[in-house]
């Protein structure tokens, strides 16, 4: 995938409890650490989350990310993840409030749109996340926070997404569709579709 142009790797953690699905946990990041320099960017959908934090970070993540819900205590779960000297990212589903990301928004590298439900690959992009991408950079102003979008990304989403302040997109099946040799293809139509709207 790096190969192919992608500037980091997404690793999509699954519980089972937080969200309905299953993935896989540290030992396998640790696994597949060794095959790309790219930074691995780790979603945690895990509650509780702080018993892992530590884990994954030595695992190999770059950059640790936990839902709003997955706490309890937001604010100590993100002071656990600067502690462990990686990116903190804070994400919203799309029935969570943006007022909720307010009181850490100084503790964070990025935060992450949810742009569908969290828990499958392959659902239908939640428009409601455009305005949500521009409501958060509002509130960011001058802070450098990376915007990053994970549900739906398509070339046809990915433009307005952009335009509205988001600079990273996570894909999935807009990325995997024609298998390993359209990788890179996909990954260049996406990019052109973000930086032509991004101006
Ligand atoms: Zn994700």
């Amino acid at each position: 995938m790096a190969e192919a142009g992608a500037d980091w790797l997404h690793v999509d953690v699954m519980d089972g409890h937080f969200v309905p699905n299953l993935t896989i946990g540290p030992d396998v990041v640790r696994a597949i650490r060794p095959v790309t320099d790219r930074p691995f960017d780790v979603h945690l959908m895990v509650s509780p989350v702080d018993p892992w934090i530590s884990r994954f970070v030595e695992a190999g993540a770059d950059v640790l990310t936990v839902h709003v819900e997955a706490g309890p205590h937001l604010h100590r779960s993100l002071e656990a993840v600067r502690a462990a000297g990686v990116q903190a990212g804070v994400t919203l589903n799309p029935g969570t409030s943006i007022e909720t990301v307010r009181p850490v928004l100084h503790m964070v590298d990025l935060v992450l749109v949810m742009s569908v439900n969290p828990g499958f690959g392959g659902q239908s992009f939640l428009p409601e996340a455009i305005g949500r991408v521009a409501a958060l950079r509002d509130m960011a102003g001058d802070r450098p926070v990376r915007i990053e979008v994970d549900g739906g990304i398509s070339a046809e989403t990915v433009g307005a997404l952009a335009a509205a302040g988001a600079d990273t997109f996570v894909a999935g099946s807009a990325l995997f569709r024609g298998g390993p040799s359209a990788y890179r293809e996909n990954i260049r139509v996406l990019r052109a579709a973000a930086e032509a709207a991004a101006g």
